[in-house]
């Protein structure tokens, strides 16, 4: 059926958005089960896309567990049956919640304050110059209403002494999985999602093959073997998106250019994604890959990699996003040991997102930003401002903060560079000794610094000053004074150092 046969029915808009996704895709930390997931979920969407095709619909976006769909209206009670069953299909437990128009095309009533008088009578008088985004977004409302007043969600019946499931530890045991450490007692969700990983395995290496065929290796069975080689096993859970993409869908005034948008935004964030991890890993050499993609959405991404890897990924990720759909991007990074629950990972990296957002919007221009946070130790949360306090102290009155993350992606780039030369001029346990020094205040570490300065090899001493003065352009602002790596923060009883990210960055590149 051609877009004119469509565009001449009677359509209506149908909108869905997968229920809990991050519950269903993080539940478990395993790598077969996150792989196991997000495949499982993308073999929904293609049969989604398969039948609505069929019935003659136009598919405007369905990504990401996100779907927008141009239908006849004739099928539209069908779809809606039958779109739930695939999801029980596949995946037993997710769902999606769908809204449709009805009747086909209704726009929303007018807002009530300006229904009457001249306002009233102007707003209806002008025939709505685009309808589409309307409809969309009233769509967006609808969808919103029935998730919230959504009661039912399918469980799988748990009995109080039943044993449970080695996997989620949530739902009843019904069969075993054979893994390389024996029959483990499993549920029906788990067992399905594991084998879906595993099965999973070879499209992924033929998709990476497809943009990068001479990379060797096998992608990785377990978070073990993906981290093989990074000192501490540390792991990096990256999750970006982009800037205004939202508010740039409903300038779009009609479902072509939609659809039109969605692809672009798609493709370039797909290309953006596979360049970068070719950048970052140039060079790599290992059994296993070091990285695992777990989702591209529409704008976003999902990703696991080495920690090592993981600003070198970020910083071309967001270059090459801009590149290839010309908006801006955010990233978030959270680095932690890889026995880290996972869905703490997720859940501090979308915390951390809303702060990269702030910051991407605070210029003249909007620019692209990136926020990251390490956690040495594995402390439980989900917040990532109770982390970030950690690096602040108070001396006399006034605020030292030995952090000037988030960044912009300039300033990131820089980061970077600096976070190398300082690696490659100071010895480990050195640094170790200036980031102490930091915690004892402005005057004590500038001393301490300088001290060690002084005693480096002659050839040294010009770089390393320099570096700590370059330092302080990372803070984003030059403050009323300033002391070395050190900067007044203008306006507030306040002293800011980006010397803590430069540390970090530095000891974490170190296997690079
Ligand atoms: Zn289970």
């Amino acid at each position: 059926m051609d877009e004119k046969a469509v565009s001449s029915m009677e359509t209506v808009l149908l909108m869905g958005d997968v229920d809990a996704i991050k519950d269903y895709v993080f539940e478990s930390s395993r790598l077969p089960q996150i792989r196991g997931a997000s495949a499982l979920l993308m073999r929904c969407e293609a049969e989604i896309r398969q039948r609505i095709r069929e019935a003659n619909g136009r598919i405007l976006v369905a990504r990401g567990g996100f779907l927008l769909a141009e239908v006849p209206a004739a099928q539209i009670h069908r779809l809606a049956e039958e779109i739930p069953r695939i999801f029980a299909s596949h995946t037993i437990t997710a769902t999606m919640t769908l809204a449709w128009e009805d009747p086909p095309g209704a726009l929303p009533p007018p807002p009530s304050p300006i229904a009457d008088g001249w306002a009233g009578r102007l707003i209806r008088a002008a025939p709505p110059s685009d309808p589409f985004p309307r409809r969309v977004a009233f769509l967006a409302a609808r969808l919103r209403a029935a998730k919230e007043s959504r009661s039912t969600v399918p469980t799988l019946e748990t009995l109080p002494f039943a044993r449970k499931c080695a996997i989620c530890a949530r739902r009843n045991a019904s069969e075993p999985l054979y893994l390389p450490e024996g029959p483990l007692p499993v549920c029906p969700v788990c067992s399905t999602r594991h084998r879906a990983g595993w099965k999973a395995r070879s499209g992924l290496r033929r998709m990476w093959h497809l943009w990068h065929p001479d990379f060797l290796g096998e992608p990785p069975q377990d978070l073990e073997q993906l981290v093989e080689g990074e000192p501490h096993g540390r792991l990096a859970f990256i999750y970006a998106d982009g800037n205004d993409i939202g508010r740039h869908l409903m300038t779009l005034s009609d479902p072509q250019a939609y659809q039109a948008f969605s692809r672009k935004i798609y493709r370039g964030t797909r290309r953006a994604v596979f360049e970068a991890l070719g950048i970052a890993l140039k060079g790599w050499q290992g059994n296993f890959w070091p990285f695992e993609l777990i989702n591209i959405g529409g704008d976003d991404i999902t990703l696991l990699i080495q920690a090592r890897y993981a600003l070198p990924f970020a910083l071309a990720f967001l270059e090459r996003f801009h590149l290839h759909t010309s908006f801006t991007a955010s990233c978030a990074i959270v680095i932690a040991d890889h026995k880290y629950p996972i869905r703490y990972f997720e859940a501090l990296a979308a915390d951390l997102l809303k702060g990269a957002k702030e910051r991407a919007k605070s210029g003249p221009e909007p620019d692209s930003a990136l926020h990251f946070l390490w956690l040495p130790e594995p402390v439980a949360g989900e917040e990532a401002d109770l982390f970030l306090q950690r690096y602040q102290s108070e001396e006399g009155g006034r605020r030292l903060r030995w952090t000037a993350r988030p960044y912009r992606l300039a300033q990131a780039w820089q980061l970077y560079e600096l976070a190398l030369a300082l690696k490659d001029r100071v010895s480990r346990s050195q640094r170790q000794q200036w980031a102490e020094a930091l915690t004892q205040g402005v005057l004590p570490s500038v001393q301490f610094i300088q001290y060690q300065i002084a005693r480096a090899p002659q050839g040294d001493r010009s770089a390393l000053r320099k570096l700590l003065e370059r330092a302080r352009d990372l803070c984003g602002f030059t403050g009323a004074s300033h002391l070395l790596f050190w900067v007044e923060e203008p306006g507030r009883a306040a002293w800011v150092t980006a010397m803590m990210d430069l540390l970090e960055w530095a000891e974490l590149l170190e296997a690079a």
